[in-house]
């Protein structure tokens, strides 16, 4: 390649499509590289039976587990990535996020950052993303059981996440010839146990109990180890080069133009979606990164 960039992103979804972004304005020359090609724009798109039956988009090949076994990921190489398909949750992490959150099966690290840290970042990713909703109301609550009419009223889907540990067992491998390889076992299942009664709980005055399918079913199918949609952690940001592999600002510890603004970046899953906060932090770092441009 002989033409010059100053800088070249990789990947287009929320983190890499969120920096390139925010470096437009400076004016440096920014090459975005996507290997994807453009989501197709087709009435299958609104076909549930494509998208969810037939995985009619999911394009990121098979990869395998820990036992050898392959599987479809829930994975979507096009250009704006897996924010192309994803369902625009966009919660913030809690302030206790950030800090050590213990957990019956173990500690959930705390990040080399604080909440207050993030805030202005998390202000900026709303703005830019239209996210809306009432603040101050906790989207968590569990639904409102004085008001079984109006919930009776309305069909509805509930999906309950509770945090996942980072073990060091549980990783990601390239196989030789590049196949990629997972190896998960889940944890913390008596919390996710506890909060299934509680919500069940909250049901049952409306009758409804028998309504609410179990974890490990979606529509009908198997979430299992396909579910990657909210992977993260496995290039996780400290102060640490022998517990991290980035520094605070996302740098690479042993690299001085390698940053990383994808979810690998995070220190602990928290219980929420991840994307405000891979917004967040691609806006924060692509600051940084303009300061030295
Ligand atoms: C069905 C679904 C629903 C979801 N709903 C939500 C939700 O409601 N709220 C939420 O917060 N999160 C949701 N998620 C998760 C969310 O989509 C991801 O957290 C987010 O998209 C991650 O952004 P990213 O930039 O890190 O990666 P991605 O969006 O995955 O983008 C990475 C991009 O990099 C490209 N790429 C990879 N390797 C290379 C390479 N070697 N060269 C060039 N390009 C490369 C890929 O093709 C891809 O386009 C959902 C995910 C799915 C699949």
């Amino acid at each position: 390649m002989t033409e010059h960039y100053d800088v070249i992103v990789i990947g287009s979804g929320a983190g890499g499509g969120t920096l390139t972004h925010a470096l437009a304005p400076t004016g440096k020359k920014v090459l975005l590289l996507e290997r994807g090609g453009w989501y197709p724009r087709e009435k299958e798109n609104w076909s549930s039976m494509s998208v969810w039956g037939d995985l009619r988009y999911r394009n990121a090949g098979r990869w395998v587990d820990q036992h050898g076994k392959e599987f479809n990921p829930k994975q979507h190489y096009y250009v704006g990535g897996n924010t192309k398909v994803y369902g625009a949750v966009l919660f913030r992490m809690r302030e206790r996020d950030f800090h050590d959150v213990y957990h019956v099966d173990g500690v959930s690290p705390a990040w080399p950052l604080t909440y207050g840290d993030f805030e202005p970042w998390y202000e900026k990713a709303e703005r830019l993303y239209h996210v809306h909703g009432e603040r101050g109301v906790d989207p968590l609550d569990p639904p409102d059981a004085d008001d079984p009419a109006d919930l009776a009223a309305h069909s509805l889907d509930f999906w309950l996440t509770t945090e996942d540990l980072p073990l060091p067992s549980n990783r990601v491998e390239v196989e030789r010839g590049g196949r990629i390889k997972l190896t998960y076992e889940p944890t913390n299942l008596e919390a996710h146990e506890r909060l299934v009664a509680k919500f069940r709980g909250f049901l049952d005055p409306i009758q409804c109990t028998q309504m609410v399918i179990d974890r490990s079913t979606y529509l009908g199918g198997r979430l299992g180890i396909s579910g990657v949609a909210h992977q993260n952690g496995t290039v996780r940001f400290g102060t640490d080069p022998s517990s991290s592999a980035l520094d605070v600002t996302c740098r690479m510890h042993d690299v001085d133009n390698l940053y990383v603004v994808d979810s690998s970046f995070f220190c602990s899953s928290s219980a929420v979606n991840p994307t405000l906060t891979i917004i967040a932090n691609a806006l924060r770092v692509a600051d940084h990164v303009t300061t030295r441009l």
